[in-house]
């Protein structure tokens, strides 16, 4: 039996983006359905919880930050509280052979060092500025930036290798990328998009300022019940034809196994690689076959290392690191509002993810929790519990935080990213052109198909 449901736009995804998307089109009267993968709405927004069963530990996007405008004025819409990510105390670096604790935002390295990362964020910020977020391929220097890796400019334009250590793992910490994978003409957009190294680096005033009280799905779900049996989940699309009738009208086809949505629009708000994983009726033109055949997504495992309480908060610590050692590269305490239990949150990124990835979650954790001891002293090698998640090995995302572009990429497929082909629109963060990547540009990207098709039909 093949269940069929009649509608103006399907929406194939309930994250945010497709969430965002149905709840526009729905509030201006069109009917809208959301068919979803997975048994549950948010994609990349997901609640998880430790084995108390009470305390959220968020696997996926968690911060929201001040100029993210859009989120943050959904939050207040919806009812969501905010609070600030702890930071009371000092931050650790270690680089080289170097450690040292130190507040604020500027950490003790040798003057060189400073004076090299400055310039060279300096330099990196003001081309970013050159970026017209709208279309990056249109950027002056386009051709010369979309011809060498993010890499190739570090070691070209960075001297000392403490400074050149923090921009790969700005690179990491960000795109979940190593430098050589992306263009230099992606990191300057991302970076733009975020707006500058600072805004997306930062705690205070950056993209890391605030999390969710009760976890950031909440947003995806205060958004799927506004839409209630309107969002269906468990439905896996595989298929969407399109088809044009004399007299401009016409009809998509959205097929998933036992189920089939009708409209006049489709909006496929799925990481872009999936959404080439799809099969389309009449194929997709090659432009945008070939994009989504080049735009791959980051990897990332993110670990929440649980302990009885957050003992590194009496040490004077705020649980945020950064080194240069790895696999560990960045950390934050991501303990709940109440500080009860403590919990440290450790980023796997890049490389480290992709090796450590093909190891026994056993072996991985004890990595993970010996570099936590490493940092944060001996009571951090005796966890009560490690909640962790590789996103690359997740079915309907298959890596994180987002996808990323390498050389060629942007000036020679970027126009298809959210071109419409037909019937046929893109949503989904990668397409957003302010906070490309994040919650944010998530919601953007659905609002502005949403705002397409309404402004076709
Ligand atoms: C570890 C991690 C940390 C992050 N940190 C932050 C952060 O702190 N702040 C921030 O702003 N952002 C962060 N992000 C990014 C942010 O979560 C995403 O940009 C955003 O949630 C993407 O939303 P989306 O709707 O575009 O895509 P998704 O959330 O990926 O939604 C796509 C949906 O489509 C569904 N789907 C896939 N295939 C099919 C199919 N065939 N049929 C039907 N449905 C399908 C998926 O199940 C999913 O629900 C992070 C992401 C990760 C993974």
């Amino acid at each position: 039996m093949v269940e069929t449901y009649d509608a103006d736009v399907v929406v194939v995804g309930a994250g945010l983006a497709g969430l965002a998307c149905a709840r526009a089109l729905a509030d201006a009267g069109r009917e809208v359905v959301v068919l979803e993968a997975r048994d549950r709405v948010g994609g990349r927004v997901w609640n998880g919880t430790l084995s108390d069963g009470r305390t959220v530990v968020e696997l996926g996007g968690q911060w929201i930050g001040p100029t993210q405008r859009r989120v943050n004025a959904l939050v207040a819409e919806l009812g969501l509280e905010t609070f600030p990510t702890f930071g009371e105390g000092e931050h650790l670096i270690e680089l080289g052979d170097r450690r040292a604790r130190y507040r604020g935002a500027r950490p003790p390295l040798p003057p060189w060092v400073l004076a090299d990362l400055g310039r060279a964020q300096l330099r990196f910020d003001r081309l970013a500025r050159q970026v017209p977020l709208e279309a990056p391929w249109a950027a002056d220097r386009a051709e010369a930036w979309d011809s060498v890796t993010f890499e190739t400019w570090i070691r070209r334009n960075v001297a000392t290798s403490g400074a050149r250590e923090l921009m790969r793992i700005y690179a990491e910490a960000v795109l979940a990328v190593e430098p050589r994978d992306c263009s230099l003409l992606h990191a300057l957009f991302y970076t733009a998009s975020g707006g500058g190294i600072d805004a997306l680096t930062a705690t205070r005033r950056g993209a890391q300022q605030d999390r969710f009280v009760g976890g950031s799905e909440l947003l995806a779900r205060r958004l799927a019940e506004r839409l209630g049996d309107r969002v269906r989940t468990g439905v896996v699309v595989r298929r969407i034809g399109q088809r044009e009738r004399p007299g401009g009208d016409g009809e998509v086809r959205v097929e998933a196994d036992g189920f089939v949505a009708r409209g006049r629009d489709v909006v496929v708000a799925v990481p872009p690689t999936l959404a080439g994983r799809l099969e389309y009726d009449p194929p997709l033109p090659p432009r945008r076959d070939q994009l989504t055949q080049r735009i791959p997504a980051g990897s990332v495992i993110k670990c929440h290392v649980a302990y009885d309480e957050p003992f590194w908060r009496d040490d004077g610590l705020t649980g945020q690191a950064v080194t240069d050692r790895g696999p560990v590269k960045i950390t934050f305490d991501n303990s709940p509002p109440s500080g009860r239990p403590g919990v440290l949150l450790a980023f796997l990124e890049g490389d480290h993810a992709r090796e450590l990835g093909a190891w026994p979650a056993p072996d991985r954790q004890a990595v993970v929790v010996e570099a936590l001891a490493r940092l944060f002293g001996r009571r951090a090698a005796r966890p009560e519990e490690v909640v962790e998640l590789d996103w690359s090995a997740e079915r309907f995302t298959r890596g994180c935080y987002g996808a990323h572009l390498a050389p060629g990429v942007w000036t020679r497929y970027g126009p298809a990213l959210r071109a419409p082909v037909g019937r046929i629109h893109w949503a989904g963060a990668e397409t957003a052109a302010v906070h490309s990547g994040y919650m944010d540009g998530a919601i953007t990207s659905g609002e502005r198909a949403a705002a397409e098709i309404l402004a076709a039909r």
